[in-house]
């Protein structure tokens, strides 16, 4: 088994490329059994003029309009017939803010095998995005948008809605050293309370490659302090992801998630079906990518 991908942006997103159908073809050439799409739901209305958008069949459709899901799932379900070698899961990555979860109730009728939790704003604000997190700290002090995060991170735990959660010190990224330090520490007491939460919710953690193989950052979100925090408090789930809005991305640095997953104590990743835990796959039983064809 190779280990499964459980972030993936297709071309439904704006910042994305590659059709489902090309993800699934490059999966089956890797070798990858299973791959699991979760293109972007961000429904807070004070930022949709911008991000409130999906791509289907090359037109702007607003997200809001539950239709396009349904487009979605049809192209995952026919792509499964073409690849019947890679399981296809269907998944969304969801944007939490407070007072996403009444906006989102339309999204949730549908069969979901995996539905992934990220905080990416505050105040309606892209902590980890350069121009916006100055902004913020117009705003507020480090120490409180950390704060604020944390506890929107807690929500979106408590809320029962997800299966996962994304990138959790994704912030990370942000190239502001001054920023960057002072809202980790402000974290950094939180995180127990964070990881606690997950254990008892039956969600997972997602390790994510971007922030190595984009971000140029030298470990994942998160890095090794908080998966070992993890691993201690006796958190067992995770999931790996590439976060790729890019076929080639695909799976992309899971050897070096594998290395430290693994030093961090954690024994096997977790696949999910219909919105549960489908199995737990023993990090024994993880064979390599098979190399790329030759261009
Ligand atoms: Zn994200
Ligand atoms: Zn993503």
């Amino acid at each position: 088994m190779r280990i499964p991908d459980y972030h993936i942006h297709p071309d439904f997103s704006f910042d994305a490329r590659g059709t489902i159908r090309d993800y699934a073809q490059f999966a089956q050439e890797r070798g990858l059994e299973e791959i699991c799409f979760t293109t972007h739901l961000d429904l807070d209305p004070v930022r949709a003029p911008k991000e409130g958008w999906v791509r289907v069949n090359g037109s702007r459709v607003p997200n809001r309009d539950t239709r396009w899901v349904h487009k979605y799932i049809e192209e995952i379900e026919e792509t499964r017939e073409l690849f019947p070698n890679v399981r296809l899961k269907r998944g969304l990555e969801v944007d939490y803010f407070p007072g996403v979860e009444s906006l989102l109730e339309p999204f949730l009728q549908f069969p979901w095998d995996y539905l992934l939790a990220s905080v990416h704003c505050i105040q309606h604000l892209a902590v980890a995005n350069e121009k916006e997190g100055a902004q913020l700290l117009s705003l507020m002090d480090p120490e409180r948008i950390a704060l604020e995060f944390a506890h929107q991170v807690k929500n979106a735990i408590q809320s029962g809605i997800f299966n996962g959660l994304a990138h959790l010190d994704y912030f990370k990224r942000q190239s502001n050293p001054w920023f960057r330090e002072k809202f980790l520490s402000a974290l950094e007491p939180q995180l127990e309370e964070i990881l606690t939460l997950l254990k008892e919710r039956g969600m997972a953690l997602e390790i994510n490659a971007r922030a190595i193989f984009r971000y140029n950052l030298k470990e994942p979100f998160p890095g090794p302090e908080i998966l070992s925090l993890a691993s201690s408090l006796g958190l067992e789930m995770i999931t790996f992801g590439s976060d790729s809005h890019n076929p080639l991305e695909l799976a992309l640095k899971f050897d070096t998630l594998l290395a430290l997953a693994m030093k961090a104590g954690f024994k096997a990743v977790y696949t999910f079906k219909g919105g549960k835990i489908e199995k737990a796959i023993p990090f024994s039983q993880i064979t390599p990518l098979l190399p790329p064809y030759p261009a």
